[in-house]
């Protein structure tokens, strides 16, 4: 096959109910491109029919490559492994579960050709999402751009169109923790962004269990921002300012008249779980940081393949 112009990038763990499905609407979004097309499906490890379904595309279309890792690594990481492969002058990234709608690629792509080098999708909406989940997305958007050192934008996922100079520039970022909207606002470039509304799964269980989210949203910000261990500093001085406070109490209580009974027990008691907690909520940030100094040190690879099939990495990637 000769080098596609457009490459599609989709991270695959347990969709079986979905992958026919995003074929059909990609291969209409397809016909409609003025250039040639590649989808790279990423089985992150995918324990029912995903990876079979694949294959028979694979050989139905050769248009369809995939490759499928040893075990489950996580969506950034497929969506890492995935750009790794991109032969095309432009990558698409996309969920497999038709959240996001495949023929927003056609708007994307004609911001590309004026001239941008990320589109991002920005929704407008999230319909049928529990109000809990929405909350905790609308405050930690919030919150991470106030402590980013980047602007990033508000209510956009990892479903973007990106250049081929920016997948080079991400292939070749060695950092292995990857956030991959932040490092995509990190890097720069022409950008701007596409509105859209994000559909209801089309079928199959959300796979970002609320744990993995708020994984998600931790690695986000402390690969962002460096706010966090400041809050250490902060916390430590509110703390002395605490103590400071109570002991001119007692020292007002000292000289003043001592017929009243001194709090006591009570107080101690407070001041010591306060005490308590501020340290082991500044080592928990701390851990945080060193967690993922250890993890870039170690200098594993950050994901392993079982199964690849019409792609091989490109060369410039520093991370696979
Ligand atoms: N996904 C993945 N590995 C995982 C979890 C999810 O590759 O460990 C894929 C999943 O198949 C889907 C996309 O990432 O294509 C988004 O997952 P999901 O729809 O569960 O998340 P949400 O839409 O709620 O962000
Ligand atoms: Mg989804």
């Amino acid at each position: 096959m000769t080098q596609p112009t457009y490459s599609i990038v989709i991270p695959i763990y347990n969709e079986e109910d979905n992958i026919n499905e995003m074929y059909r609407r990609l291969t209409g979004v397809m016909q409609q491109l003025d250039g040639e097309c590649e989808l790279i499906l990423v089985d992150d490890g995918s324990k029912d029919n995903s990876l079979n379904l694949m294959r028979e595309l694979h050989h139905l279309d050769s248009r369809v490559n995939y490759l499928s890792f040893a075990r489950n690594f996580g969506h950034q990481v497929a969506v890492t492994a995935g750009l790794n492969f991109v032969r095309g002058k432009v990558a698409i990234v996309m969920d497999a579960d038709l959240q996001d709608p495949p023929e927003l690629a056609s708007s994307m792509i004609e911001k590309w050709q004026q001239g941008y080098q990320v589109v991002y999708a920005q929704r407008t909406s999230r319909k049928k999402e529990n109000w809990f989940k929405r909350l905790m997305a609308y405050g930690f958007y919030r919150i991470l751009r106030q402590l980013a050192d980047v602007d990033i934008p508000e209510d956009t996922g990892d479903f973007c169109l990106m250049d081929r100079q920016v997948v080079d520039v991400l292939n070749a970022m060695p950092e292995r923790n990857r956030y991959i909207r932040g490092l995509r606002a990190w890097v720069g470039f022409r950008q701007t962004a596409v509105k859209f509304e994000r559909d209801p799964r089309f079928a199959g269980e959300v796979k970002y269990t609320f744990g993995k989210s708020l994984a998600l949203a931790i690695s986000g910000i402390v690969s962002l921002s460096r706010v966090p261990l400041r809050i250490a500093t902060y916390l430590g001085i509110l703390s002395a300012g605490v103590a400071l406070l109570m002991i001119l109490l007692v020292l007002y209580w000292r000289f003043s008249d001592r017929t009243t009974p001194l709090i006591g027990f009570t107080l101690i008691t407070i001041a010591l779980f306060f005490l308590g907690s501020v340290q082991l909520f500044c080592i928990g940030i701390l851990g945080e940081y060193i967690g993922r100094i250890y993890e870039e040190v170690k200098g594993r690879p950050i994901y392993t393949v079982k199964e690849i099939a019409g792609v091989s990495p490109q060369s410039n990637t520093s991370v696979h």
